[in-house]
């Protein structure tokens, strides 16, 4: 067979502005990134507190390494679950709040163990329509009634567990959306769960770090505790700066996971020196209040700045704040024009984020000044103007 027919549909893909190109990174994640050996100011990473490449967060991984090697060595139910990864676990589990947490290696691998641990052919599942991929993923691979609501639409969702059966059911939902930035309205959709008798899984990839008090995310946020949310993921990847990621929850939910969770049972664990560089992480973020405090600084002048200038933005109290811009083509001119200008902010397109709704994904970190916010405020402000002012950027 040949591959001709591949290579036709990929060109067509990039006729539409829809190609997805990798960059080369040279250097540590931080404010400042080295590109294709280019040096630029970086609005695109998830790390949000600027611990990525924190001394006490490498050292950590230094020293885990130079005491339990490097590799997992096998499944956490072989011989690959290690005292780093122990001790990372109750130490998550005091932070969220939780019985008990399971460590995963990855936020996609935690969302699918989750969603296909709990959920079979006999259950319901209800899901935003914008969460993440990795959601709406697990859930058509359980099996399960699929339903998917309005985004943050709570009577959406009310109608649909109304009329829809099934043995258990598990309503769904990021805690920040990670392309939109804003925050589920987590009280109410506790209530429509258990006024059905189901469960709320809240995937907090997004808040931890950022949100409650000490950054203990969205469910501290709106004060929901285990009973309110009895399912809750974190991932590490992002405000903790390391790699992995957790699920926070009962006794019973953590056993049925260990028992039933493929993405936990048939992977290695994740090496554990990521597990003690994972700890040192969560031990700066729950002491450094100011990290947090100095990123809401940031957000408050990027949304004043962008007011000023008329660009777009998305309802986002978070580090995440889209600039809507519309077509694909658009957006991806804007985002050369800022990189022409060495500054690098990702476009987000279909079919990540709906038709029509292609959109800079503008990502700010505590490790960003307000100098380096001014100087994107101030490239947007050139490359807007002078693209596609009253062209093709929306202005709904
Ligand atoms: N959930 C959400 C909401 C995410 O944004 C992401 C990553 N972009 C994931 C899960 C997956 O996490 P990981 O990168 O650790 O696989």
């Amino acid at each position: 067979m040949s591959f001709d027919q591949l290579q036709a549909e990929l060109d067509q893909r990039e006729r539409d502005a829809l190609y997805r190109r990798r960059r080369v990174l040279d250097s540590a994640q931080g404010p400042e990134v080295q590109v294709d050996g280019k040096r630029y100011l970086a609005f695109c990473s998830n790390d949000y507190l600027g611990l990525a490449n924190h001394p006490e967060v490498v050292r950590a991984l230094q020293q885990g390494a130079d005491r339990y090697g490097v590799g997992g060595g096998a499944s956490h139910l072989v011989n690959g679950h290690g005292r780093a990864h122990h001790a990372l676990e109750e130490a998550l589990a005091e932070f969220t709040g939780r019985e008990r947490v399971l460590l995963f290696s990855t936020g996609y691998m935690a969302n699918l163990g989750a969603i296909n641990g709990l959920l079979g052919k006999a259950d319901a599942i209800f899901q935003d329509r914008l969460n993440h991929a990795s959601l709406l993923d697990a859930g058509l691979l359980s099996g399960a009634r699929f339903q998917r609501y309005l985004h943050n639409d709570v009577a959406s969702l009310e109608q649909r567990l109304a009329k829809t059966t099934g043995r258990r059911k598990l309503v769904v939902t990021d805690g920040v959306f990670s392309m939109d930035g804003d925050l589920a309205p987590l009280p109410a959709l506790a209530s429509a769960a258990r006024a059905e008798n189901g469960w709320l899984m809240v995937d907090d990839a997004h808040g931890f770090g950022c949100i409650g008090r000490g950054g203990r995310g969205i469910a501290d946020h709106f004060d929901l505790g285990q009973d309110e949310v009895p399912v809750l993921v974190g991932t590490l990847g992002k405000a903790f700066g390391t790699s992995g990621a957790f699920v926070a929850g009962s006794s019973a939910l953590i056993e049925t996971l260990i028992q039933f969770a493929r993405t936990y049972i048939y992977t290695t664990s994740m090496p554990p020196a990521v597990a003690c560089a994972s700890l040192a992480s969560l031990r700066l973020l729950e002491a450094e209040d100011w990290r947090r405090e100095h990123l809401n600084a940031l957000i408050a002048r990027f949304r004043t700045g962008c007011e000023q200038l008329g660009l777009n933005l998305m309802a986002s109290p978070t580090p995440i704040q889209p600039i809507l811009i519309g077509e694909a083509d658009a957006a991806m001119a804007i985002s050369a024009g800022l990189e022409a200008r060495g500054i690098f902010v990702g476009a987000i397109r279909p079919p990540t984020v709906p038709v029509g709704s292609a959109r800079l994904r503008v990502t700010l970190s505590a490790s960003h000044t307000e100098a380096q916010v001014d100087e994107l405020l101030e490239a947007l402000g050139q490359v807007i103007g002078a693209q596609v002012i009253g062209a093709q950027v929306t202005s709904t």
